[in-house]
C-alpha cells in the first residue's frame, strides 16, 4: 500500500489539471483510499501518468546489428547501474536490453511500444523484451511486405488473408500490426522501390501499396485488434514526400490508423536543394480528419541510429552519406537496413528536419492525436525526450535555438511565427494519455481509481521541472526510481492480443512453409513460455 500525499496532479484523461490531492495505490493499481502502508510526501510536486512510449525500437536482431556497427558504443557505460540487484548495460544510441529498461524508467517512462517485430524473429525479439527491466512492452509484427499475404491480395482473397493476419499476430505474440513502406521492402529484393501508390509493385501485377495499406486497414478493424494499423509511409524521407503522405491518409479513410514518425513525412521541395517543410499542410489535412493519430518522430542534432524496415530508403541514405550500411533480408517478410547517422545543425536538410517535427507538434491542434517520440533511435534516443519538451514548453529557448540554424533553412520553416507552448497538462496527453488511448491500453496514461499505479513525481526547483530527472517514479505500485538511483523492481509485462482466426488456416499454411520457408513450420510461433509476464488482451 502506498499513498503520495499532496501532490499536484495531472490527470488530462479524467480531467484534472494541476489539482493538489493524495493518490493511493494498492495491489499495483490506483484505489480511492488506504489506511497504512507507506507514505511519499509529495507537497510542493507534481505527478504525471507514466510515460508511454507509442513508436520506438528496443529489441530485436537489427539492435544487434546497429550495434555491431558502432563498436565504439561499448565504451559507453550508462548512469543508475548501481548495486547488486541490476544488470550491466552498454550506453550510445542503441543501448543494450537492461539499460534500456532502466533509462526509460528513471526518465519516468513506464509502457513501451517495439514497433517491427519481423515474425521470423519474434523469438529473439521476445528474449530481449524479457530482458528490459521495469517497464511493461507491447510490439507490433511487420506486415505489409508479407509475400504470403500479398499472394492473397493480388488474388482478392481477404478474407484468406485476414485469417492468416490473424494467425500471424499470434504465432508472433505481438500486439498489433505495423506496414513499412508497403509494397516497398518486398520491391527492393529485386533492387526496386515502390514510390508510387497506384502502380503496382514488382513481381505482381494487382498489387499496389494502396491496395496493401487499405487491406491491411480493413482487416485490422475486422479484427477488432485495440490499436489501429500502424504506419510508416511509403518514401520516408524522400523531399515532396507530403504527397505520397497525403494520398496514403486518402487511401485511408474512413478507417483508424496511426501513421508514425510523421515528420519524416513532411517534406516538399523536388529535391535535397529545394527540401521544405510542408508540415503546415500536413497538419491542415490532419486536423480536418480525425480517425488518424501519429507521432511526430522529431529529431535532435546529434548522433542517432537509423534503423528500418525500410531497406530501400537505407540504401540511399548510405548513398548520400558514404556511412556505414547494413541490410537484412528476412525470407518471405520483410528487409532492414541500418546507417549510423549524425544530425548536424549547420545541415540544412537536418535543420528542416529538425523545424518540422516541432511544427507537426505545435500546429497539430488535438494533443490526443500527437504524440512526443523520436523514433528511437532514428531520431535521437528516447532519453532526449526533456530536450523536446523543454522545446515545447519554452518559447523564447524555441527560438533561440531556432536563430542558431541556417539562414537558408529558416526560410523553408515557419517555426518562427509559432508561440504556441505546451501546458504541463498537453504534455501529460502527448507522452502518457494520448498514447495509451491509442494503443487501446486503457489502464495505461491515467490515475482513476482501477489505473496501473504507474506515475512520475518532479521536484519543482526555481527553474521550473526537471523534466527526465523525477524525484520518485512509481511502477504498478511499486517505488522503481527514488532520488536518480533505479531501484530493484519487478518485471514489466508484455500486452499481446489473440485475434480470432479459424484453426483451419493451418492447413493452408503449412505446406507453404515446406515450400518456401527455411524455418519449419511448427517451430514458427512463439510459445507462450517465452514471456515472463505475458497480459493477453482482448480484441473487441
Ligand atoms: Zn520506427
Amino acid at each position: 500500500m502506498l499513498r503520495i500525499a499532496g501532490g499536484r496532479v495531472y490527470d488530462p484523461a479524467n480531467g484534472i489539471d494541476g489539482v493538489v490531492q493524495d493518490l493511493c495505490i494498492d495491489g499495483g493499481r490506483v484505489v480511492g483510499d488506504v489506511h497504512g502502508g507507506r507514505s511519499i510526501d509529495a507537497s510542493g510536486m507534481v505527478i504525471l501518468p507514466g510515460g508511454v512510449d507509442i513508436h520506438t525500437h528496443v529489441a530485436g536482431a537489427a539492435l544487434n546489428f546497429a550495434r555491431g556497427l558502432t563498436p565504439e558504443n561499448y565504451r559507453k557505460a550508462v548512469p543508475f547501474l548501481h548495486g547488486p540487484e541490476r544488470r550491466a548495460g552498454l550506453g550510445g544510441i542503441t543501448p543494450t536490453t537492461f539499460a534500456t529498461g532502466y533509462l526509460y524508467a528513471a526518465m519516468g517512462w513506464t509502457t513501451v511500444n517495439e514497433a517491427a517485430v519481423p515474425i521470423l524473429s519474434a523469438r529473439h525479439t521476445h528474449e530481449e523484451l524479457r530482458d528490459t527491466p521495469v517497464v511493461d512492452k507491447a510490439s507490433l509484427v511487420l506486415m505489409a511486405n508479407n509475400e504470403i499475404v500479398l499472394d492473397l491480395l493480388e488474388a482478392d482473397e481477404l478474407e484468406q488473408a485476414r485469417e492468416v493476419v490473424a494467425w500471424l499476430i499470434w504465432a508472433a505474440k505481438c500486439y498489433g500490426v505495423k506496414a513499412v513502406n508497403p509494397g516497398g521492402v518486398a520491391a527492393w529484393k529485386w533492387g526496386k522501390n515502390a514510390s508510387n501508390l497506384h502502380e503496382p509493385i514488382e513481381g505482381y501485377s494487382r498489387v499496389t501499396p494502396a491496395k496493401i495499406i487499405a487491406g491491411l486497414a480493413q482487416i485490422v478493424d475486422d479484427l477488432r485488434l485495440p490499436h489501429p494499423l500502424h504506419i510508416h509511409c511509403n518514401n520516408l524521407g524522400i523531399p515532396g514526400n507530403i504527397s505520397t503522405t497525403l494520398e496514403t491518409m486518402r487511401v485511408l479513410d474512413g478507417h483508424r490508423a496511426h501513421l508514425a514518425h510523421l515528420q519524416f513525412h513532411a517534406y516538399g521541395g523536388d529535391g535535397w536543394g529545394t527540401m521544405r517543410s510542408e508540415a503546415s499542410t500536413l497538419a491542415d489535412y490532419f486536423n480536418a480528419h480525425t480517425s488518424f493519430s501519429c507521432d511526430a518522430g522529431a529529431i535532435l542534432f546529434g548522433d542517432a541510429m537509423t534503423i528500418t524496415a525500410d531497406g530501400p530508403w537505407q540504401h540511399l541514405l548510405h548513398q548520400l552519406t558514404g556511412r556505414k550500411w547494413g541490410n537484412v533480408d528476412v525470407e518471405n517478410e520483410t528487409g532492414c537496413g541500418i546507417v549510423p547517422y549524425v544530425y548536424k545543425g549547420h545541415n540544412l536538410v537536418n535543420a528542416v528536419q529538425w523545424a518540422a517535427g516541432l511544427e507537426l507538434l505545435l500546429l497539430i491542434k488535438d494533443p490526443w492525436r500527437i504524440f512526443l517520440t523520436t523514433d528511437h533511435p532514428n531520431g535521437a534516443g528516447f532519453w532526449r525526450y526533456p530536450e523536446l519538451i523543454r522545446l515545447l514548453m519554452d518559447v523564447e529557448h524555441r527560438r533561440d535555438c531556432l536563430k542558431k540554424l541556417p539562414k537558408r533553412a529558416l526560410r523553408r520553416t515557419v517555426l518562427a511565427d509559432l508561440d504556441r507552448k505546451y501546458t504541463l497538462s498537453d504534455i501529460a496527453v502527448v507522452t502518457s494519455a494520448g498514447p495509451a488511448r491509442a494503443l487501446g491500453l486503457t489502464a495505461k496514461g491515467h490515475l482513476g481509481v482501477g489505473a496501473d499505479a504507474d506515475l512520475a513525481i518532479y521536484a519543482q526547483g526555481p527553474d521550473g521541472i526537471s523534466f527526465g530527472r523525477p524525484r520518485y517514479v512509481i511502477k504498478e505500485g511499486q517505488v522503481v526510481v527514488e532520488d536518480g538511483e533505479v531501484r530493484p523492481a519487478s518485471e514489466g509485462r508484455e500486452f499481446l492480443v489473440r485475434p480470432s482466426y479459424d484453426e483451419k488456416i493451418e492447413e493452408y499454411l503449412r505446406p507453404l512453409f515446406q515450400k518456401v520457408y527455411t524455418m519449419s513450420f511448427d517451430n514458427y510461433p512463439v510459445e507462450m513460455e517465452r514471456l515472463t509476464r505475458p497480459d493477453v488482451r482482448a480484441c473487441e
